[in-house]
């Protein structure tokens, strides 16, 4: 007994010396000062290096604004009144991971932002709560090759906010329906879009195939399901090992294989092509390839709504290959959210992917397949190294 209580009160005071020199990033939320603002559910958000040493951020994970008020990636966790999720509706940038992005914070430094909330959220009216999902702090600049390993996590707070959706920026109320089948703005680069797409195609093809050969009936079936068996390829990417019956549902949801079927049905169909506009938002990086404004849902693999931004720097990556345009394509097509039915006369809603900072490399998004497949299912570039394939697995 006596042992054990100076264990404890050794481990104790080890881990009190630790938090003293440790490096330490703090993100504070707070209302806005400005009584307009606050009303239109904007928020300051301060990103401060309270540590002794020098560490990296990424944009990936910080409120970085685009073209106002729309959000480039979904950073905070927001609830309704009621406690239910707000979902995201703002974009999501596809950045290929360079270390000319990675922002320095020397011991002090504050990076400050401000955003509307209730513009990048599907919220309702009444008090809800917004926090923070997660801030990765690096010791030096990662690259594409790097198994982004952080030194540590931000610590930040939660506040409560008011959500009055009739204050709230009117420009993201509705969307506006984009015409379907077109190229737009791309000038000379419009047949490598073109190209592009047909590259996409190729990869969902390749994966229906994948799929199909290792789906199986289920004996005696009178709906006819089938079981899908993971292996070596999905397992690889997406980690799930377990068999997923086409009628089994997670958590209300058709398992691990929903994007992968959509996307499969889309191309397959040919339903409505997404609409592909040359031009990045305001205020993005070089290292942005694509941006999908994500605030609306895909019915019935239909993309026809669904306008996917080439950024400059989607026009350097390689057809196809590990992190190419082909794939690229893939990625932002599952950031949206989908509506479809699975089994007879079950509609099913999903939201789309998102984009995870430790799952944002080749190397990085295997082991988050490894070690976390929950978020392995819900993360873009599992799926965009699912259907790249390379090297190639089945
Ligand atoms: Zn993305």
């Amino acid at each position: 007994m006596f042992r054990k209580f100076a264990g404890l009160v050794f481990a104790a005071s080890l881990w009190a010396g630790a938090s003293i020199a440790a490096p330490q990033v703090a993100v504070q939320l707070s209302k806005s000062s400005d009584s307009h603002k606050a009303e239109a559910s904007y928020i300051n958000i301060d990103v401060t290096n309270t540590g002794s040493v020098t560490v990296y951020v990424f944009p990936t994970e910080l409120p970085v604004v685009g073209d106002a008020p729309v959000l480039l990636s979904n950073v905070f966790e927001v609830k309704n009144a009621d406690g239910q999720v707000a979902t995201y509706r703002g974009a999501y940038a596809k950045r290929i991971v360079s270390p000319d992005d990675f922002i320095k914070l020397a011991p002090g430094a504050k990076l400050h932002y401000e955003v509307d909330v209730g513009a990048n959220y599907n919220v309702t009216s009444g008090e809800g709560t917004v926090g923070y999902r997660r801030l990765s702090f690096y010791d030096r600049p990662q690259d594409s090759s790097s198994d982004m390993k952080p030194l540590g996590l931000a610590t930040s707070n939660s506040i409560k906010v008011w959500f009055n959706p009739a204050l709230i920026d009117g420009s993201r109320a509705t969307h506006a329906s984009v015409s379907p089948s077109t190229v737009t703005g791309c000038g000379a680069n419009a047949g490598a879009v073109t190209a592009a797409y047909s590259a996409a195609k190729q990869l969902a093809t390749n994966a229906i195939q994948y799929i199909g050969a290792h789906t199986t009936p289920i004996a005696g079936d009178p709906d006819g399901n089938t079981v899908f068996t993971p292996s070596a390829r999905s397992i690889y990417w997406l980690g799930q090992s377990e068999p997923v019956q086409s009628n089994d549902g997670v958590d209300g949801r058709p398992g691990h294989y929903s994007y992968v079927r959509i996307i499969d049905t889309y191309f397959g169909t040919a339903n409505g092509m997404p609409k592909f506009t040359c031009g990045c938002p305001t205020g993005t990086s070089p290292s942005v390839a694509a941006v999908a404004e994500a605030n609306f849902t895909v019915v019935g693999a239909d993309y026809s709504n669904a306008e996917i931004k080439l950024c400059p720097k989607f026009f350097t990556l390689p057809l196809s290959g590990t992190d190419s345009q082909a794939g690229t394509i893939i990625h932002e097509m599952t950031h949206f959210a989908i509506s479809y039915t699975w089994s007879p006369s079950v509609t099913y809603v999903e939201e789309g992917t998102g984009d995870y900072l430790d799952g944002s490399t080749y190397s990085s998004a295997h082991q988050v397949a490894l070690n976390n497949p929950t978020e392995a299912v819900r993360n873009a570039n599992n799926y965009q190294y699912f259907f790249e394939n390379i090297p190639a697995k089945n």
